[in-house]
């Protein structure tokens, strides 16, 4: 007979951080619930408290403040697929969230839970590293600010201390010399990733490329940056690039991820797709670039 829990319903993100501090690793978050119910139901986690976020109205939102997007930990993945606010390099969150399991599951499922349950396959992790977006974690007392980069410390860790929230995801703008790309290969189109990749590229106004950021999900315990693979693009003249450079980011990305073989994949196939991938997000973002200096 599965054991019973005890159901909180705080009002205020800060409420909700008392509630965990009192039961501290007895308590867990309750976004969306669709990784924590399977995860509690196979008895994957102990679960004696359930801290329910979804009363929490100011954690839904997805606004635009300057120069940034900001989005709220409890908005659903469906409301990221459909905002307007999500557009040009930013699509790539829309696209993730558009490819995040069947359309049911995105009605429920939260970006906080996404990024928090830190599963190396998540799907919205990969674009919101390569846009350098900035996580807002809170407890009762403080607040502090942790770049994606640094988010994922391993399979289902990542750098929120036991009595912290995520409350807020913050994206600056990319220019308009941005280009963008998501990619993503599952056994089908509502399974997790076999692997998922992002890659974001800006250039400057004599079209050499200025800023590169190329990162993988479900090729390693946390999702990763490829950054020798980067440095191959950087300083590179978008009309020059040539396909023996492409190849090259291709197999430096082969060669840095580290997957690893299960029910989904081997870890060879997973190390020639990441190679398919990169070498498709190049010409993607060369293409998009390119359309832009012409007009
Ligand atoms: C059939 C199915 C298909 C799926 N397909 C995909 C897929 O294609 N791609 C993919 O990436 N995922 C997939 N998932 C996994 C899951 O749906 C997502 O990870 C989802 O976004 C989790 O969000 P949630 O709100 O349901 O999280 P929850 O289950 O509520 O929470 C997940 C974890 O995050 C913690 N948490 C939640 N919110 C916060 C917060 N604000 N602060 C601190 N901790 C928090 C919880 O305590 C828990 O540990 C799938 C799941 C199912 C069941």
């Amino acid at each position: 007979m599965k054991k019973t829990f005890t159901y909180l319903r705080p009002l205020t993100p800060v409420e909700a951080c008392r509630f965990k501090e009192k039961y501290d690793k007895k308590a867990k978050f309750w976004a969306g619930g669709t990784d924590l119910l399977i995860q509690w139901r196979s008895e994957k986690i102990k679960l004696d408290y359930c801290v329910d976020l979804s009363f929490i109205s100011d954690l839904e939102y997805i606004k635009k403040d300057l120069d940034l997007i900001c989005i709220g930990s409890s908005t659903k993945v469906n409301a990221l697929e459909n905002s307007s606010k999500l557009d040009d390099s930013l699509s790539i969150i829309r696209e993730a969230a558009g490819e995040l399991g069947p359309p049911g599951l995105r009605t429920t499922a939260t970006i906080g839970g996404n990024l928090c349950n830190a599963a190396p396959s998540a799907d919205l992790a990969t674009p919101l590293i390569v846009l350098g977006a900035q996580a807002k974690f809170l407890s009762s007392t403080e607040e502090r600010w942790v770049n994606m980069d640094e988010f994922f410390l391993n399979v289902n860790q990542t750098a929120l201390k036991e009595n912290e929230l995520l409350t807020e995801i913050k994206i600056p703008i990319p220019r308009d010399t941005t280009a963008t790309s998501f990619l993503k290969i599952g056994r089908n189109v509502v399974d997790i990733a076999i692997v998922n990749m992002s890659m974001k590229a800006a250039m400057d106004e004599a079209g050499i490329l200025s800023d590169v950021k190329i990162a993988f999900g479900a090729v390693a315990p946390t999702p990763i940056r490829i950054k020798s693979a980067e440095k191959l693009l950087l300083g590179a003249d978008i009309f020059k690039i040539k396909d023996t450079l492409i190849d090259e980011v291709g197999n430096k990305v082969a060669k840095e991820v580290k997957p690893i073989t299960d029910v989904r994949s081997s870890a060879e196939y997973r190390r020639e797709v990441s190679r398919v991938l990169a070498v498709r997000a190049v010409k993607n973002i060369l293409g998009d670039l390119k359309k832009r200096r012409k007009v």
